[in-house]
Formats: structure tokens, sequence, C-alpha cells
């Protein structure tokens, strides 16, 4: 099937695709693999993920390899913290062998939705997990819904790698310690959604959230994880309300084969200007450089020359030619999908 798409003008939104895969799990059991093209759900008032917000989701990529393959970029440790968040919001955790099948299912599926190689786009995979239990009350149930569907979305960079700037600020907390910041549950992005509007309306990126106990120490930039490289040091902010970046993951694996040092530690905000580059980290972008940190409340401002820094850089090319196929793929991180 020939796809009508403008594969050099996509943004990050919604494109509808073939099909999206579903299971359910209804009456103790889980439901076979569906495989629709309906884009609505059918779903009571009163089921519990609209109530109580009982939901949590996944992103991942799927990239056309420079040898016109289409490789999935760690799709088992996507299905390791989709299970991870369902424990903790008390949801039937998918098997780990069914979420790989349903994201390879749909990208087979949807196959002439992931973009040419020479376009730099991809195809976005999105999984989502719900309570899908109908009652009034706060109690969990076993009923939950599963699906897992894509888009082709555009690079992040359009035309090079830009830095972004942002702010400290500790007007929200993002996640508490003993909350739910280590898990991907939607909730965490809709109590942060304040604060990362106050940033865009005064010219910033995104807030970079402190600790909610102390506001000393980093936490997340945005939605993403942050990393700080101090000479051969490849640092990062250890915490139990980050959420474990499979990026962050990739990039110090990279980082201690390029023969860095890696430390995963807390990270004081007065740590910043010590550092050589900066970066947040995720998905989306790999890596954004930071060029600048504006603390809202002191009014210092972090300013890094690099960015990105040849370090930045270098992590970066390393992680997006695994992905394209342009180099091996050395820790086996690829699923290639045919
Ligand atoms: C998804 C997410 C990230 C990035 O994780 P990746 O697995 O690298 O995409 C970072 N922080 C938060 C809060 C997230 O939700």
């Amino acid at each position: 099937m020939a796809v009508n798409i403008d594969w050099n003008n996509l943004g990050f939104d919604y494109l509808k695709t073939n099909v999206n895969i579903r299971y359910s799990f209804h009456n103790g059991q889980w439901s076979d693999m569906v495989v629709t093209d309906d884009e609505y759900i059918h779903m009571h008032m009163s089921t519990m993920c609209l109530h109580y917000g009982i939901e949590a989701f996944e992103g991942l990529k799927a990239f056309r390899g420079v040898d016109g393959k289409v490789r999935l970029f760690r799709v088992d440790e996507n299905a390791k913290r989709l299970k991870a968040s369902a424990e903790k919001l008390c949801m039937t955790p998918l098997p780990e062998d069914m979420f790989i099948n349903a994201v390879i299912e749909c990208v087979k599926r949807n196959i002439d939705f992931v973009p040419p190689y020479e376009s730099g786009a991809s195809l976005y995979i999105r999984p989502v997990i719900f309570s899908s239990k109908v009652t009034l009350g706060v109690h969990p149930g076993p009923d939950t819904d599963f699906i897992v569907f894509c888009s082709p979305v555009g690079p992040y960079f359009k035309g090079g790698m830009q830095a972004i700037k942002v702010m400290v600020d500790r007007f929200q907390d993002r996640a508490a310690p003993r909350g739910t910041g280590d898990i991907k549950a939607g909730g965490n992005y809709a109590s942060s959604l304040l604060s990362g509007e106050k940033a865009v309306s005064m010219g910033y990126s995104n807030v970079m959230y402190l600790d909610a106990v102390e506001r000393n120490y980093i936490e997340e930039c945005g939605a993403a994880n942050f990393f700080g490289i101090k000479g051969n040091t490849y640092v990062t902010p250890k915490s139990p309300s980050i959420l474990p970046s499979i990026t962050n993951k990739s990039l110090r694996a990279i980082a201690e084969d390029m023969g860095m040092t890696v430390e995963q530690r807390p990270v004081p905000v007065s740590e910043l200007k010590e550092f050589d580059e900066a970066g947040a980290c995720g998905t989306a972008a790999v890596i954004s450089p930071i060029g600048m940190i504006f603390d809202v409340d002191t009014k210092e401002v972090v300013e890094y020359k690099a960015a990105p820094g040849p370090v930045s850089l270098a992590l970066y090319n390393k992680l997006r030619d695994i992905q394209y196929g342009r180099a091996e793929d050395k820790f086996g991180w690829n699923t290639v999908v045919e």
C-alpha cells in the first residue's frame, strides 16, 4: 500500500495508520491479540482510569535503517517498565512477551508508515495501559486494557541539534520519593503541567525539577532525564522519584564503552556550574543539549559554551548510528522487524 505522507514535514502529532493492537484482561484472563482499525474506545463513564488516573504508558521508536531494515530500539526495556508501572498502580501487568509481540505486530502491520531513512523521521510507538474496571469507589480491580498504536513523527531537530534553555523552578514538585515518579504514570505529567506552561511562557523549553524533600537535588528536565559531563565523567542524578529513562541507560552504557566514568548519584543544583556540558535525554530527542539554566528563585544563571559539546555529540552520534544500523549493534539493542 502506498502511503501519501510528506515525510520531510512531519511534526509530533497523531496520524492515522492502518491498525492498532489490543489486549484486554476481563473475567480473569488476557484476551487474544486484537487487531483493529478502530481509533476509538467504547468506555463506560464510571471506568476507573477516567476518575482515578489508573493509567500508564510507554514511548519507543522504530527506525528505517541505512540498509532499509526496520529496527525497534530496546523494546524489551519498555516491556519491563510498563509491567512495573502497571504493578505499582494495581493494574494487571501485561506479560513482557505479549507487550513485545503487540509492538512488533503494530510495526509490521503499519510498516508503510515507517518513514524512509533519508527523512530522519521515525515511527513513534505508543503503548498505553489502563484500568477498565467499572465502579464508583476507589477499589483496584483486575480488569485492564492495553492498546498499542503508532504514528510517523518528524526528526526532533530539523537541521542540526539546537540548544535549549531550562528553568529551575521550585513552584511545583514533579514527583515525591515514595510516589509514582519512577513509573510512567500519566498523572506525573498532569501534576507538572502548570509549572511547565509557566516555564514556556517565560521563554524556556521546560522546567528543571528538584527533589521534593530538600529542593536541592536535580530530578528531571521536563519529561526527560538530566546528565552533565565533567571531564571524562558522565554524571546523572540518582533518586527514587526519577523515571528510569532507557535513553539515559543506553547513554551510560555507551559512555562506559567509550572509556568514560559513569556516576549515578544525587546531583545538587550548585554542581550545575561545574559541568562542561549538560543535556536532557529521552526517546524523543535522544539528547537535547542545554545551553543555559536559569534559577527563577535565586536568579542564578549557568551557561554552557558548547551545546552540544563534543562529548554529548559523540554519545548522540553513537546511539543514532546503532538505531539506524550504521554501527554494529554490539549491545544487542535492536529488534529487526520483517
Ligand atoms: C519517558 C520519560 C523519560 C524518558 O525515558 P526514555 O525511556 O528515555 O524515553 C524521562 N522522564 C520522564 C518523566 C518520562 O516520562
